[in-house]
């Protein structure tokens, strides 16, 4: 690991002072993470849909006006994954990941509203978490909401589309990943909202805040006065509103946070 610059450690040692004061920090990360753990990101130079164009943005009306047919082309591609079906599956927790997740366990992180669908954040021992746009490893009920980790929910190949078994539901069951044209589940959204309410400190961690309604999160937040820090390499439409901007991958800014905040912690032992 390259040593950080005098200008990034000084915006980390200003991103410890506010959330030393802070008493419940909300996250927001996105894209930018994952790709630290090889997982290619959708939009920007050398995203997969800048590449290849953007996915159909009816996706959701399609699944749903033919559940059965979806669910048979969702098998056959199982057996033959995509690059990025591949590079996801194979993909592991990054130091950025798992600092953030300590972040946690020390009580300096309090929820973290992730974009990625890739569970490396549970993976790394994140517990406080709402995927906003779905976990590509759960399933999801349409009906009722309810989600289950993929390998507990069986998909019997001659029942297609497979229903839910929750309470007599009987709703139909897709990948918890949100599809273009799906609405969010009602669920995330109220979570991301009580959350970023309580939210006394915002920070933002490889997101290109491109994207509704997670981009809107910080935003609210710093509108109520709320101080926001921003780790990305590049720059971002927050980057202005934000009180701190660390220009670091978070495998970088994050373990050096930790290390701040331990300090911060054992110089204030004056505190009761
Ligand atoms: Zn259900």
């Amino acid at each position: 690991m390259t040593p950080l610059d005098t200008a990034t450690q000084d915006a980390i040692t200003r991103a410890a002072a506010l959330m030393a004061r802070a008493r419940h920090t909300v996250v927001l990360a996105g894209a930018g993470m994952s790709k630290e753990s090889g997982i290619p990101t959708f939009r920007g130079d050398g995203g997969l849909w800048t590449i290849n164009g953007e996915p159909p943005l009816n996706q959701y009306e399609t699944f749903a006006a033919d559940p059965r047919r979806w669910w048979e082309r969702r098998i056959e591609e199982a057996a033959q994954p995509s690059d990025f079906a591949a590079a996801i599956d194979d993909a592991q927790p990054n130091p950025g990941h798992r600092a953030l997740a300590e972040l946690e366990r020390m009580g300096a992180v309090a929820h973290l509203i992730t974009q990625n669908i890739d569970d490396l954040h549970r993976r790394a021992g994140q517990e406080s978490i709402t995927e906003i746009h779905g976990n590509r490893h759960w399933m999801r009920c349409v009906a009722c909401g309810m989600r289950w980790p993929k390998a507990e929910y069986i998909v019997d190949a001659t029942e297609l589309p497979p229903r839910c078994t929750q309470d007599g539901c009987g709703g139909i069951v897709k990948s918890d990943t949100v599809m273009f044209g799906e609405p969010i589940p009602a669920l995330a959204l109220e979570r991301c909202a009580r959350e970023t309410r309580r939210a006394d400190c915002f920070m933002t961690i490889g997101t290109s805040a491109v994207v509704y309604p997670a981009a809107g999160y910080p935003i609210d937040a710093t509108r109520r006065g709320v101080p926001l820090i921003e780790i990305n390499p590049e720059e971002t439409p927050l980057t202005p509103l934000a009180t701190v901007v660390v220009r670091a991958p978070s495998g970088e800014a994050l373990p050096a946070l930790i290390e701040l905040l331990r300090t911060h912690r054992n110089g204030s032992t004056t505190t009761p």
